[in-house]
């Protein structure tokens, strides 16, 4: 079976599917490793780098040849017109924010595998979870950011020219990206408190250094597979109101929180950031074109308000940090692959735990009841 590396086509996307040092153990498996010359390229690996691993580096034409065409994200619709039938794309292929993409595989009779829908409450899917690699580098990075934005230091520092204080930084959401940002928050040398709506986040947050937020109002919003669930209106205000007071406290603040399936909660309001400090930072990790965690943030871009306060709200931030992000990808992806094969061949047996889950079209048809669903007219939602 042929595997080719695609060369990403998404604005500032520099990552790459998969990274020399998981080649061999694909090649072992008896598969033959394209890679699409240049895809490594924003991601610093060469197309040398890929053939000493023990690919063959290919012009673009050729892609399409393979069996199995390995991404980080989806494909344009240029690229999807120029898959063909029975061919298998695998990558994060967000078909709940766009089932579109998935219709149109199915169309064109390819097979699409979604990393997003991969179980991942289930443990032996833990090296394929690839929401929590890229969450993970997300949460690193936006304390970096936050850093470079805030113009004193994180820790507390004493020097004959005088004290530095440390910097007071809180992080909003406790799931993967916030757990990573409170501990690089906590090794940069800055207090760090948190809050999250999943009580058992507490435990987690503590666990790294931080001082979890008790608010007065408790609320428990934990939901299915681990996720929050979405507040109430009357929650949300009592939240709101609390947090406003916490907030003005704080010098820097990075907001993590999803809710799947919905725009991102609210968590700091325009008055929320009016009582901050001068020099505050904001980072809005939830930010897109469907609203973030700051009622301010827009998407992609600094915002400085009349009081000063920096609000950022980056997009792709994995993207950033390709070289890093490339390499845990690819061990997610090709433990996948290696999971979905049987015999030379993909096994896409629909009542496998794993299988059965992450196949979003399959024979001309979507397999996935939640894309079905999103594709549905309105009224036979209802
Ligand atoms: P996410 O990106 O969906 O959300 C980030 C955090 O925001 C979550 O902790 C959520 O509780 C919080 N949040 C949502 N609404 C909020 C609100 N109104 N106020 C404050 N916080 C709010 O989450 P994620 O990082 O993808 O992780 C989700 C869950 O999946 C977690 O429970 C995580 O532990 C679990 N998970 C489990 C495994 C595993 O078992 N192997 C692997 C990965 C993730």
């Amino acid at each position: 079976m042929k595997v080719a590396i695609a060369k990403e086509t998404a604005p500032n996307e520099r990552r790459v599917a998969l990274v020399p040092e998981v080649i061999g153990k694909l090649v072992n498996a008896g598969l033959e490793v394209l890679v699409e010359s240049g895809a490594g390229e924003g991601s610093a690996i060469p197309d040398s780098a890929y053939v000493d691993a023990g690919a063959k580096v290919i012009p673009t034409s050729k892609v399409d040849d393979a069996d199995v065409v390995l991404r980080v994200q989806k494909p344009s619709s240029a690229e999807v017109k120029k898959l063909r039938s029975g061919q298998t794309v695998i990558g994060l292929l967000q078909p709940l924010i766009d089932p579109q993409t998935a219709q149109a595989l199915a169309d064109q009779g390819v097979t699409a595998v979604s990393l997003d829908a991969l179980p991942r409450t289930l443990s032996r899917a833990q090296t394929m979870d690839a929401l929590s690699s890229q969450a993970n580098v997300g949460g690193y990075k936006a304390v970096i950011i936050a850093a470079e934005a805030y113009g004193r230091y994180f820790p507390l520092l004493t020097t004959a020219a005088g004290t530095a204080k440390p910097a007071n930084v809180l992080i909003l959401g406790i799931g993967v990206a916030g757990l990573q940002a409170i501990g690089t928050a906590r090794r940069l040398g800055a207090v760090v408190r948190a809050y999250d709506v999943r009580p058992e986040t507490r435990e987690q947050a503590e666990s790294l250094g931080a001082q979890f937020v008790t608010l007065k109002t408790q609320i428990d919003a934990t939901g299915a597979g681990g996720y929050a669930r979405e507040l109430t209106p009357e929650e949300r205000a009592a939240q709101q109101a609390e947090l406003n007071e916490v907030i003005g406290g704080m010098d820097v603040v990075i907001t993590t929180a999803q809710v799947p399936g919905r725009k991102p909660p609210v968590l700091v309001t325009a008055d929320a950031v009016a009582k901050m400090k001068p020099g505050s930072v904001i980072l809005d990790m939830a930010a897109s074109a469907l609203g973030g965690n700051c009622e301010l943030s827009k998407a992609g871009e600094d915002v400085v308000t009349d009081n000063l306060v920096t609000i950022m709200a980056p997009e792709n931030l994995p993207a950033t940090m390709p070289v890093g992000a490339s390499s845990f990808y690819a061990r997610n992806i090709s433990a996948l692959l290696l999971q979905l094969l049987k015999d030379g061949a993909l096994n896409l047996d629909p009542a496998d735990e794993i299988a059965g889950p992450v196949t979003i079209t399959h024979g001309g048809e979507i397999r996935s009841d939640a894309v079905k669903k999103l594709l549905q007219p309105a009224e036979a939602k209802a």
